[in-house]
């Protein structure tokens, strides 16, 4: 039987090639939004030819929507002889900017030894692309199937994906009853299936001083200088603690199986060339300030063991240690973002149908791992509470944002095959299948 749908997928390889091919050329690159209508567009025409009920769901007023970059998601919906088990796989079509270093056309879609190369080829135009051919097979072969194969094509995910993923959770679009089952195909490697992921918290610290002329400082007080306080204490007191707080969910890589904080900018004084309030064509010289503000803007990655509340504190009482002990400091603390970890069970449904896929398709125990960044699924855990979700897809995850980035023609292939046996477990409820 599935066989039968190993052969399907197998003739399908140059469509597959060429749907990739498609779906690179359109250059959806977030921020600003670009392209997202015609891709958009691109998967619901293919989509509703083959039998999918097909909905544009624009999110009108969430984070960067305007008619210039419409937030506009695809959602469609292929219905079976009956009621039954509905199962969703969705994929954000936003890629992130191109960057430098590349030797291709990123929004080429150069197909060359075996691979697709272009940007969102891996993260994750290409997992889209094996979704939609896996149910595309299955269907074929299975056309008397009951209950329903979804997928949706979603915006913003590389920027927090709230008119995205967010919005049509929040229109009830990612619960029960609607869906039962969601498979994300982020590139996690065809042998690992992806539990969920760490919190994160992002805020800005922002430091204060009082200008003077640069010349007499001890005229003023330097907002740089206290800021320079608050790192050295983060280099001597938190990082040092972050370095001890061990996980037990399986992070890869190794390195973020601990609590980690990234210290994403700093901008302190005068703004820069082009910074607020010049020109962008402006290369003439600074004037002597000392500087009356700098802000920092932390991003803090914990794990399941910690509590959002003392991430927190831990970095408030670095503050107001600070307020305390060192002259005219002060400081402002704005949360910019939090997203809590989130960890499917291992016992879950669509981890056994996708893990028994892996075992048939590639021959080995899948891994189990939990992602270092977060990705949709805290949506649809947070807002849909669904938490039979996973993150499942071709690709290697280290190639993301890169240059160069590609996607490998057999991944994809086989990462169809184990989504198009994950299909018929769930859709035939034969999920619970002992591991091998
Ligand atoms: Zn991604």
């Amino acid at each position: 039987m599935h066989q039968e749908v190993d052969r399907r997928i197998d003739d399908k390889k140059s469509d597959l090639v060429s749907l990739t091919v498609d779906l690179i050329r359109i250059p959806t690159i977030n921020p600003p939004g670009d392209a997202y209508v015609p891709c958009a567009e691109y998967i619901g025409n293919r989509l509703q030819k083959r039998g999918f009920h097909v909905e544009y769901i624009r999110a009108r007023d969430t984070p960067g929507d305007s008619d210039a970059y419409p937030r506009t998601n695809v959602m469609a919906r292929r219905e079976g002889k009956g009621p039954g088990p509905v199962v969703h796989f969705n994929s954000h079509i936003d890629v992130v900017e191109v960057g430098h270093g590349w030797t291709t056309d990123p929004f080429g879609g150069e197909v060359r030894d075996g691979k697709v190369y272009g940007r969102g080829a891996c993260d994750m135009k290409g997992g889209l692309a094996a979704s939609i051919i896996a149910a595309e097979a299955y269907i074929e072969a299975h056309p008397d199937f009951y209950g329903a194969i979804e997928i949706s094509g979603t915006v913003d995910e590389e920027s927090g994906g709230f008119g995205g993923v967010a919005h049509l959770a929040s229109l009830g679009l990612f619960s029960k009853p609607r869906v039962d089952h969601v498979i994300i195909p982020e590139p996690l490697n065809k042998d690992r299936v992806c539990l969920g992921h760490r919190g994160v918290w992002w805020a800005e610290i922002e430091t204060f001083g009082t200008q003077a002329h640069g010349s007499m400082p001890f005229l003023g007080d330097s907002a740089v200088r206290h800021m320079g306080s608050v790192l050295h204490a983060f280099e001597t007191e938190l990082y040092p603690q972050l370095a001890e707080k061990r996980t037990q969910m399986p992070v890869v890589p190794e390195g973020a199986k601990q609590s980690t904080m990234n210290l994403n900018s700093i901008h302190g004084g005068e703004a820069e060339r082009g910074g607020a309030g010049k020109p962008d064509d402006y290369d003439g010289l600074p004037s002597p300030n000392v500087a009356e503000s700098c802000r920092l803007v932390l991003d803090r990655r914990f794990l399941i063991e910690e509590d959002i509340r003392q991430v927190k504190s831990e970095v408030v009482d670095i503050l107001e240690g600070l307020r305390s002990n060192r002259e005219n400091f002060d400081y402002a603390l704005r949360d910019i973002m939090e997203v809590l970890p989130t960890m499917t069970e291992r016992d879950a449904p669509v981890v056994q149908a996708v893990s028994q896929g892996i075992r048939e398709v590639i021959g080995r125990e899948p891994e189990y791992v939990i992602s270092p960044g977060t990705y949709d699924q805290k949506h649809i855990a947070r807002i849909g509470h669904l938490h039979d979700c996973i993150a499942y897809g071709p690709g290697i995850l280290d190639l993301a944002h890169m240059a160069d980035e590609f996607v490998g023609i057999d991944d994809m292939l086989e990462s169809a095959k184990v989504m198009a046996r994950a299909l018929h477990f769930l859709l035939s409820g034969q999920q619970q299948i002992k591991a091998g």
